[in-house]
């Protein structure tokens, strides 16, 4: 960290981002941490992506998040990308590094896989996740990589999905099947792990992810990426079959203390983060 008595500054970039809970996360780990920092949430139009990071770098920026619609556009301000950012890509967290240059990561996959060891390990695990969006993609790339033996991608869309599936198979070099969603899906019974990766259930207790609850049996653990509301009606399905469940909220923990531990070389207490979490979204 800087030894001048300037603050190192952190960013959240989006639009719209009023509502984003990461200013407030990582503001209470820094004073819990000790740390003289600040983050700041920006709400930056797509037209004026490119000045922003501009500014973002001539300021010194210690780093930031990147949010909708940004995640996929700030590649091309960028001066590097790690290796899963490169095969997913998008970027939702950039750190300057040790020769100053900007280099983007994604911390979404890292934090579910995070959250989902602390249940099950991932080496050898057949795995069905549902969807094929950003999260989908961050969440596959990075289960591919952890050493899942089978992905197999169920999406609305089929080109979607089947681009996935190839970039598994072809780029993270993971076994990856592609089936396509029509009508309500039926979980195979060789499943460990069951991801709703879809936005089905943001903002709507009650709306239902069309798969067969009976096809949940309890050798699965079955995860949800939504996290407000945290109890989706996918997963207290799944909690009425006997499974294993996990919310959205210990991904978007996970994957902001990964961020911070980037920025600052301390690992943050997860507990403060996801305490912060819940007292911002008044849980
Ligand atoms: P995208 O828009 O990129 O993808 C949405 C996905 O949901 C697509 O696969 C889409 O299918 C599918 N989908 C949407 N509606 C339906 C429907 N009615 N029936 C079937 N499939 C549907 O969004 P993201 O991947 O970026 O985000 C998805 C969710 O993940 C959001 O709710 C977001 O809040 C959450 N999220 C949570 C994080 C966390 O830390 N917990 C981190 C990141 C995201 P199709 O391709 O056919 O359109």
């Amino acid at each position: 960290m800087s030894e001048s008595s300037l603050q190192d500054v952190m960013s959240c970039m989006g639009q719209p981002v009023a509502g984003n809970p990461t200013q407030y996360m990582m503001e209470k780990c820094f004073a819990a941490a000790g740390l003289d920092c600040r983050y700041l949430t920006f709400e930056v139009r797509p037209e004026g992506l490119g000045d922003a990071v501009r500014g973002m770098k001539a300021m010194g920026f210690r780093g930031g998040n990147f949010t909708i619609p940004h995640k996929v556009e700030v590649i091309q301000y960028l001066d590097g990308l790690t290796n899963a950012a490169e095969l997913m890509g998008a970027v939702n967290c950039v750190f300057r590094d040790a020769d100053g240059k900007y280099i983007g990561e994604n911390t979404d996959g890292k934090g579910f896989i995070g959250s989902l060891q602390q249940t099950t390990e991932v080496d050898g695990k057949n795995v069905v996740i549902l969807g094929a969006g950003g999260a989908a993609r961050a969440i596959a790339v990075e289960l591919g990589l952890a050493g899942a033996s089978e992905i197999t991608i169920v999406n609305r869309t089929a080109d979607r999905g089947q681009e996935l599936t190839d970039l598994l198979n072809d780029r993270v070099k993971t076994s990856a099947i592609f089936l396509p969603w029509t009508g309500v899906f039926e979980v195979n019974q060789n499943t460990d792990v069951v991801i709703n990766a879809t936005s089905i259930g943001l903002g709507n207790e009650t709306a239902r992810v069309p798969i067969v609850a009976e096809s949940l049996s309890p050798r699965m653990v079955v995860a949800d990426v939504i996290f407000n509301p945290p109890k989706t009606q996918f997963l207290r399905e799944a909690s009425d079959r006997g499974c294993q469940i996990l919310d959205g909220l210990g991904m978007l923990v996970n994957q902001a203390v990964i961020c911070f531990e980037i920025w600052t070389a301390v690992a943050p207490d997860a507990a403060v983060m996801r305490e912060a979490l819940e007292e911002y979204l008044e849980l």
